[in-house]
C-alpha cells in the first residue's frame, strides 16, 4: 500500500472540497470493505483518502413524500431492518444473500453501487478491459464468471453492484454530488452505470471528485418485488446471476412489470421485453418461464460461461414467481 493523506470531512461540501484537491486523485472511503483491498493491492493509488463516514446528511433512511430516501452511508443491515423498506422486499432479499454479518454491518449502499468489478483480470492488475496488444485477455482466458450479455465490446466483466438490479427495477433515482461544492443532480439509477469502451470511462457516470449521496425510491403503490440470486456457496459469495422483478398485479394479472438482471453484463441489464411479455398475463410458471427465455434470448456467452445463460433464465423465472409469492414448489 502506498502512503496517502487521510481526511475525515463532517459534511458534504467539506467532502467535495477534500476530494477535489490533488487534481481529484483521491478516493472515497465508506465502509472500506473493498477500498482497503484495492489500496493494499495497489489497484488504486490516491493521494488522499476521504473518509465520508462522519457526513451525517448521508446516513439513514427517511420518508420522501410517499417514497423513501436512503443515505449512501446506510449499511446493508440498516436496509434489511428498516420498517420503511419492509415493502421493498427485493432489497431485503439482497441483504439476505450477503451471508456475512460483518459485511452487512460495515458495507454501505453507496459502496455497493460503486463497487469495482470482481473480475480476476482487473483484480490482478490488468485493468477493467484487460487488453494486451489490443486483444482481450478475458476472451482468450478463463472467463467462466464473465458477461453473457453486453459483452461484444472490450468490457467483459460483470457489474458487481448487488443492489442495482433491485433498485432499478423499483425505478430508483440516485443523487450525485460534486465536483463543485453545491452542485448536485438526481438521475435515474438505470443511467448511472456505463459499459466502458475505453479504460478511463470507468463503470459509472461518476467523474473524479463526485460521489453518490442518496438513493430515492418511489412509493410502492402496492407493487410487489423479489430478487433471486444464484449463489455457488452458502457463505460469502458473489452471485453467478441475479434477477430482480417488481410487479404491479391487478386481480392476479400483471399490469406493469420491471425485470433487471445482475452479474450477467458489465452493467445491470434491464430486460424490457421480458417484462413486457408479462403484461396482461397471470403470474405462473408458464409466463415466468417465458420471461426468463426472452431475457436471455440475446445472450452471447464466452467460451467458458454458457452455463450462466441457464442460470440467468432461471433467476428471472424465480424472481417473477417469488415476487408474486408463487416460488414455493415451482421448478
Ligand atoms: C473479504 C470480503 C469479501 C466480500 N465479499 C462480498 C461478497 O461475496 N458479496 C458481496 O455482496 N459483498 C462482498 N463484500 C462486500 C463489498 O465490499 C460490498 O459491496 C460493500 O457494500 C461495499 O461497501 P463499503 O461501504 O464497504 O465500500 P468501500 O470499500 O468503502 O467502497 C467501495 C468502492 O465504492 C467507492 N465508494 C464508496 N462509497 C461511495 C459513495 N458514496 N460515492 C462514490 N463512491 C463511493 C469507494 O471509493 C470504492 O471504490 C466483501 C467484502 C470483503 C472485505
Amino acid at each position: 500500500m502506498r502512503p496517502f493523506e487521510y481526511a475525515r470531512p463532517q459534511n458534504e461540501s467539506e467532502a467535495l472540497d477534500l476530494l477535489n484537491d490533488h487534481d481529484a486523485n483521491t478516493a472515497v472511503l465508506a465502509g472500506g470493505t473493498d477500498l482497503i483491498a484495492l489500496l493494499q493491492e495497489d489497484l488504486q493509488a490516491p493521494q488522499r483518502v476521504v473518509d465520508i463516514k462522519q457526513v451525517e446528511s448521508m446516513q439513514g433512511i427517511a420518508a420522501d413524500g410517499d417514497g423513501v430516501v436512503i443515505g449512501a452511508l446506510t449499511t446493508l443491515e440498516e436496509i434489511s431492518e428498516s420498517p420503511m423498506l419492509a415493502d421493498y422486499r427485493s432489497l431485503g432479499d439482497v441483504v439476505d444473500g450477503v451471508r456475512a454479518i460483518q459485511i452487512q454491518q460495515m458495507g454501505t449502499l453507496g459502496g455497493d453501487l460503486c463497487h469495482l468489478p470482481n473480475c480476476w483480470f482487473y483484480r490482478n492488475g490488468y485493468g477493467l478491459l484487460a487488453l494486451e496488444n489490443g486483444e482481450s485477455l478475458v476472451a482468450a482466458g478463463d472467463n467462466r464468471y464473465h458477461a453473457i450479455l453486453g459483452n461484444q465490446g472490450p468490457a467483459k466483466f460483470v457489474s458487481a453492484a448487488r443492489f442495482a438490479p433491485a433498485l432499478i427495477a423499483w425505478g430508483a433515482d440516485v443523487r450525485v454530488i460534486g465536483p463543485d461544492a453545491g452542485s448536485s443532480e438526481w438521475l435515474p439509477l438505470e443511467h448511472f452505470f456505463v459499459t466502458p469502451k475505453v479504460e478511463s470511462q470507468g463503470v459509472s457516470v461518476l467523474k473524479p471528485g463526485q460521489l453518490i449521496s442518496h438513493v430515492r425510491l418511489p412509493a410502492t403503490t402496492g407493487r410487489v418485488s423479489s430478487t433471486y440470486e444464484v449463489l455457488q456457496m452458502e457463505g460469502l459469495d458473489w452471485p453467478l446471476a441475479t434477477a430482480a422483478a417488481t410487479i404491479d398485479l391487478d386481480g392476479g394479472v400483471v399490469r406493469e412489470a420491471s425485470i433487471v438482471m445482475g452479474h450477467v453484463a458489465p452493467m445491470p441489464w434491464v430486460a424490457h421485453e421480458a417484462a413486457q411479455s408479462l403484461i396482461g398475463q397471470p403470474v405462473d410458471e408458464v409466463s415466468a418461464g417465458r420471461a426468463g427465455e426472452i431475457a436471455v434470448a440475446q445472450a452471447t456467452p464466452l467460451r467458458d460461461n454458457a452455463y450462466k445463460v441457464q442460470l440467468a433464465k432461471t433467476a428471472v423465472k424465480r424472481a417473477v414467481l417469488s415476487a408474486a409469492d408463487m416460488l414455493e414448489g415451482a421448478l
